[in-house]
């Protein structure tokens, strides 16, 4: 048996329904927190439907409540809002963060750890980066199939028995977590990998694998990871580029109908999460005196998409 805790998942789309939903099975306290009723609603009427590689099953053992509803201060409370909402929410939710409350973000992008620190003491911010996948196709149900990894550390890099609390919690959900004093190198990575292929996806509206119809769209995405892997570097974060360009490489041959985020959001109407992604390298390289004339384009190109969707 493991211990259980308090968590409050604040953001339960896709990714925070699953967390949620298998932190919940495994027996610990779970509230969602949202601002969609109809996901809500679903919830408290029928059970959260989740469908992972385990099987389709029905979890009962969470609340859905709106954050301003919520009270009670957990121990741990997962960020994950998209990238652009981290503020609203987190300030809806000023009561659910009490002494004791950790707060943790495994949100794409970077800048998570500045966000969260405009609410939250810094030492009691954890970040990390998960590869678990995660749909959302109606309100009430969330899917994910594949595999993943979680990594995450304290914020300000010291060994707390908050991470090792909340790595031991990750672990009993099945999320393959642990704790990495290196976790920056794989946010990075990964900020690499979908400044590269969210953002040509999002302005070509090709699948991953069209972006291999013409060599310019490999090209490019490589252009853009090497400029993503030299910034990381020059602001002290030892990347390795030849394991993001394999990475790049391989979804390009491999996830060939897979539609990024990205373009989902664009599809739908939504706003991107582009400021978190190419904007923050684009900042980060301004600071480093460096050019990153591929990334910024895409942001550019992607800014006036965002614009034209939420005019
Ligand atoms: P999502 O859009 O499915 O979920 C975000 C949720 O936040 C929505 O339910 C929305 O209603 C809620 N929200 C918005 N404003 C809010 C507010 N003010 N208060 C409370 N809730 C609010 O997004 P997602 O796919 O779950 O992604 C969440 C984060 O995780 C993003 O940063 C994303 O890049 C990252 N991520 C996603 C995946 C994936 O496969 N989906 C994988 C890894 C990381």
């Amino acid at each position: 048996m493991h211990e259980t805790m308090e968590i409050a998942i604040l953001g339960a789309g896709a990714m925070g329904s699953l967390f949620g939903g298998l932190l919940a099975e495994a027996g610990h306290d779970v509230t969602l927190l949202d601002i969609d009723e109809a996901h809500l609603e679903a919830i408290r009427r029928d059970g959260l439907r989740l469908s992972t590689d385990r099987g389709e099953r029905v979890v009962v053992k969470l609340r859905a409540l709106r954050p301003e509803a919520a009270q009670r201060a957990p121990e741990l409370l997962i960020v994950f809002t998209k990238t652009m909402h981290t503020e609203a929410a987190l300030d809806a939710a000023r009561a659910l963060i009490g002494p004791h409350t950790s707060v943790l973000s495994l949100q794409n992008g970077l800048g998570n750890v500045e966000r969260l620190a405009r609410s939250v003491p810094r030492e009691r911010i954890m970040v990390g980066v998960t590869t678990w996948p995660a749909d959302k196709p109606s309100a009430g149900r969330v899917s994910s199939h594949g595999s993943g990894m979680t990594r995450l550390m304290s914020a300000d890099g010291e060994t707390r028995v908050s991470v090792a609390r909340t790595v031991a919690a990750l672990n009993s959900a099945g999320l393959a977590c642990s704790a990495d004093p290196d976790v920056w190198i794989t946010i990075w990575e990964k900020v690499a990998f979908n400044a590269a292929l969210n953002s040509l996806c999002a302005i070509t509206q090709c699948t991953v694998g069209e972006l291999s119809n013409v060599p310019d769209g490999p090209e490019l995405a490589l252009k853009i990871v090497a400029e993503v892997a030299a910034v990381a570097r020059a602001t002290g974060v030892a990347v390795d580029e030849t394991h993001m360009v394999a990475n790049v490489r391989h979804a390009l041959a491999n996830h060939r109908s897979h539609r990024p985020s990205m373009l989902q959001d664009v599809l739908a109407g939504r706003r991107t999460e582009i400021e978190a992604i190419n904007g923050a390298v684009v900042e980060a390289a301004r600071a480093v005196s460096m050019a990153v004339p591929c990334t910024q384009t895409l942001l550019q190109l992607v800014r006036l998409v965002d614009a034209s969707l939420t005019r």
